[in-house]
């Protein structure tokens, strides 16, 4: 089965230089042998910016990310392929290689200026997560909401991204500033890693209204393997796919997919049951135990956010 991961931040440990992805046994949850075992064929690559680049030298900390990810496209030829276009994902997909698609993770990392998104796009970047959890130069993120949803240049950014092809991803904004996005861009939008608010009230997760939204407008909402999102009595692979089957009643089977957040939590942070890339196949087990059919199982599991990046990509 073709897996499709929305999000992690292995890059955090890559730009550190604790390790490399084609090592293993060296820690975390994401490196290419697991990946392997996983059966992952495209996995998006986020570059988070640490508060103490900020302010000011976000983009600096960004292109320190984006030349460790180009770093580990050029040293692993044979695993990963670089995915900037639709047509680059099928051909990883049929050369039986792992589609690495760069992200970047809160819009901080633009310093406040929109030019430096057309930079980014041109380096290669397919996906910006608008703002991280604080507020920044383009709208309020979850943990920092003022209610005034996106900024000038936030609109500014936005529309940038919808004319370029590049995914417009709206986990960790605040509600106002999830709104404000779905104003002001036109096609598929992903929440590359959200879980439910209907099952755990926690301002990191998506309410049914947003969840609806996100369908209607032909995208994706992606369900984490994190506890703290999950919430108590979810804290299983099952209670993964509990956040994953309401999304399919809310949103319908083709706009549900996964964003592990592998790598973005420490060890306690992951769900139990899963240790790491090479099991995320339990989800998809759990489904299938449930009765779920297989084309669902493979839509969920990454038929849908190949559909909807090739379509935004182009
Ligand atoms: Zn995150």
């Amino acid at each position: 089965m073709f897996v499709f991961d929305a999000h992690c931040d292995t890059l955090m440990d890559v730009v550190a230089g604790k390790r490399r992805l084609a090592e293993t046994g060296k820690g975390g949850h994401i490196d290419i042998p697991r990946l392997r075992q996983g059966g992952v064929g495209a996995q998006v690559f986020a570059a988070w910016i640490e508060r103490e680049f900020l302010p000011g030298s976000g983009a600096r900390r960004a292109c320190q990310y984006i030349d460790a990810f180009y770093r580990e496209v050029e040293d692993n030829p044979d695993d990963l392929a670089f995915v900037r276009s639709a047509a680059d994902l099928a051909r990883a997909q049929q050369e039986g290689k792992i589609g690495a698609i760069l992200a970047i993770e809160g819009g901080e990392a633009l310093d406040g200026s929109v030019e430096m998104i057309r930079i980014f796009h041109r380096l290669g970047v397919r996906l910006m997560t608008i703002t991280w959890s604080d507020r920044n130069e383009l709208g309020d993120g979850a943990y920092d909401p003022t209610g005034g949803g996106l900024t000038k240049a936030g609109v500014q950014v936005v529309r940038e991204m919808n004319r370029m092809g590049m995914v417009v991803d709206v986990s960790h904004a605040s509600d106002a500033t999830f709104w404000s996005i779905l104003q002001n861009t036109t096609g598929p939008l992903v929440a590359s890693h959200s879980n439910s608010r209907a099952l755990f009230d926690h301002p990191r997760n998506l309410t049914d209204e947003q969840v609806r939204a996100i369908a209607e407008r032909g995208g994706v909402v992606c369900a984490t393997l994190v506890k703290p999102f999950l919430g108590p009595g979810y804290n299983s692979v099952a209670g993964v796919v509990d956040h994953i089957d309401h999304f399919v009643k809310i949103a319908g089977v083709e706009h549900v997919g996964i964003g592990s957040d592998f790598d973005g939590v420490g060890p306690d942070g992951l769900v139990d049951g899963i240790a790491d890339a090479s099991q995320i196949g339990l989800v998809a087990e759990e489904m299938r135990r449930r009765g779920r059919p297989e084309h669902e199982v493979e839509a969920i599991m990454g038929r849908n956010l190949t559909r909807v990046f090739s379509e935004i990509m182009g």
